[in-house]
């Protein structure tokens, strides 16, 4: 989306108002949470291309990302794709002032000429690509493939709460783990970090698709997975949780939330030679860009992910991958299919007014989220 200060058109929900600026949070620099700034001075990101979508944002929700992009995560890898010539120095673009969050739901206000699947007056929800501006302002543009209509049945607040975590799991359990909705039924599959956000949606997605769920989270969460589907739940607290984990039949999939010691345990625990895919959601690659820069990060990563994906398969028989976010609108129509049938609820652990995005970031950074923290933004 481009960013036109002489935007003069009308571009609300509300035909008798004309407007260049919009209200958001942004930051201007890299820092904690006092860097994000409430300003009504951001342009409005206008309609540039025929595939182009503008979204008046009716509620955003945060992610462990936000967090981290506030912080300066992922700033190497990004910046390159906002701005492909920076590669040649720091002249070319800058990613400030930059808006964060990634979910919106929200309603249509102006289309590119060639977008078909929806249209202004439209409820849509998506997930907001982490090199795009994101949702935590009055107004989004996506393109129309990142864009679904959102589920009829739940709040654009509740919607919020999806889109980004079910793009993660999406292409996480299906690219990565080869999971699908007619393939699962005989499937075990583990989630460690069960409670959160991709946790809390993964549970659902998978009980959907008829496969057999354990889920790893604190003793006090177990309540809130078990009434989400999950048919097993060790507490990891717990001094036994990785005995009571071996004492289990094998999986064929293992989802992890949680990475750094989890992975070691989590990749004992798949069937041996059978196809099992370990696949997790904490990978070194931003850092390793961040802290090296591109080439040598990029580097970096791909010789870490093929040493160990070699590991894995020769020594324990099982793959070793690397689960990532995708963009994609044709699944969030699925997920909002199953939503309004009533197979995925949303779960929403809190709510902030647009007023209070600082104090929804505080809640996020504290951790031990279950499910996910949602912002009102109109
Ligand atoms: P959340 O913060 O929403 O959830 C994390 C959950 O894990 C919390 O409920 C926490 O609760 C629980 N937890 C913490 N430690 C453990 C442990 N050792 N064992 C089991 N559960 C634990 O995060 P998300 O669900 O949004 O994301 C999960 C991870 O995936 C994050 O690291 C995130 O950065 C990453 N991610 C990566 C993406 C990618 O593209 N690669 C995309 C999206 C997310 P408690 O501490 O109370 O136990």
């Amino acid at each position: 989306a481009g960013w036109s200060l002489s935007c003069r058109r009308n571009v609300s929900s509300s035909p008798s108002r004309l407007q260049s600026c919009m209200p958001g949070w942004v930051i201007d620099q890299y820092g904690t949470n006092g860097v994000l700034t409430y300003t009504e001075d951001i342009p409005v990101p206008t309609v540039n291309s025929p595939s182009d979508v503008m979204i008046k944002v009716y509620a955003a929700s945060l992610n462990p990302l936000d967090i981290a992009m506030r912080g300066g995560y992922g700033a190497t890898l990004l910046k390159l794709k906002r701005h492909p010539m920076s590669v040649l120095g720091s002249d070319y673009g800058s990613e400030f002032p930059l808006i964060l969050g990634r979910d919106v739901s929200g309603v249509v206000v102006d289309c590119g000429s060639e977008v078909t699947h929806v249209a202004p007056g439209d409820e849509v929800w998506a997930a907001v690509p982490p090199w795009k501006q994101g949702s935590l302002a009055e107004f989004v543009t996506l393109t129309e493939y990142e864009v679904s209509h959102k589920p009829k049945s739940v709040s654009h607040a509740e919607a919020a709460s999806i889109p980004y975590v079910a793009n993660t799991a999406l292409s996480a359990l299906v690219n990565a783990g080869g999971l699908c909705r007619d393939s699962s039924s005989n499937k075990r599959v583990l989630i460690t970090g069960g409670s959160g956000g991709v946790g809390t949606f993964s549970i659902q997605l998978l009980k959907a698709w008829g496969a057999h769920v354990t889920v790893t989270c604190s003793q006090n969460a177990e309540g809130l997975v078990r009434g989400l589907g999950a048919d097993e739940v060790v507490d990891y607290t717990a001094g036994d949780a990785p005995e009571q984990l071996e004492m289990m039949e094998k999986f064929d999939v293992v989802l992890d939330n949680v990475g750094g010691e989890t992975e070691q345990l989590a990749l004992g625990l798949l069937k041996p030679w059978s196809g099992a895919k370990y696949v997790t959601l904490v990978t070194p690659l931003l850092l390793n860009t961040d802290s090296m820069g591109l080439l040598d990060g990029m580097c970096q990563a791909g010789s870490s992910l093929q040493s160990k994906a070699i590991q894995n398969i020769i020594s324990g028989g099982v793959f070793y991958r690397w689960g990532f976010y995708a963009p994609d609108g044709p699944a969030l129509d699925d997920v909002s299919r199953l939503v309004d049938a009533g197979k995925i609820l949303p779960v929403v652990e809190a709510q902030f007014p647009f007023t209070q995005v600082p104090q929804a970031f505080q809640k996020l950074e504290q951790g031990h989220a279950r499910g996910k923290t949602v912002v009102r933004v109109t």
